[in-house]
């Protein structure tokens, strides 16, 4: 049995924070504000892991009014994610993420987000891909003011 969820997500960028994507420290002048650490890479995949088995979305399991999540790194909710998913008997299949930024350039950080994020998943780098792609400075991303990502998971159910 196989399951399949899609997750997306946006965070504006700012002045003064830190720039985390898949878990790794991206070096820029902008960082994305947010409740949490505002790794919108690892919220898109969050809510693709969960939408895969219908358990809703990222906010409502951790919800951004709850002072629980507040500068939460982001790769806890991950970990989180991932119990929700194994206790329920699924594992990864694979994963895909797609990272839509104008600025700074990613592809250098793109093997340590793949490990990271397989490392935090525990399942292997080979599972999981990660893209990264401008706008052609068209819309928000291009003109940036913010960064999205989009996710895909597949779950295959043990046997
Ligand atoms: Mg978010």
């Amino acid at each position: 049995m196989i399951r399949i969820g899609q997750g997306y997500d946006v965070h504006r960028l700012v002045e003064g924070r830190r720039l985390r994507l898949c878990g790794v420290e991206v070096a820029h002048t902008l960082g994305l504000d947010g409740h949490s650490d505002a790794d919108v890479a690892i919220h898109a995949l969050c809510d693709a892991l969960l939408g895969a088995l219908a358990l809703g979305d990222i906010g409502k399991h951790f919800p951004d009014t709850s002072s629980d999540y507040e500068g939460i790194d982001s790769r806890l909710l991950l970990g989180r994610c991932m119990e929700l998913i194994r206790s329920r008997g699924y594992d990864i299949g694979n994963v895909d993420v797609t990272i839509i930024a104008q600025r700074p350039k990613l592809a250098p950080y793109i093997p340590q987000m793949r490990e990271e994020l397989a490392r935090v998943m525990q399942t292997e780098t080979d599972r999981i891909s990660v893209k990264a792609t401008t706008t052609e400075r068209l819309g928000f991303e291009g003109r940036c003011e913010g960064i999205s990502s989009m996710a895909v998971a597949l779950l295959v159910k043990r046997q």
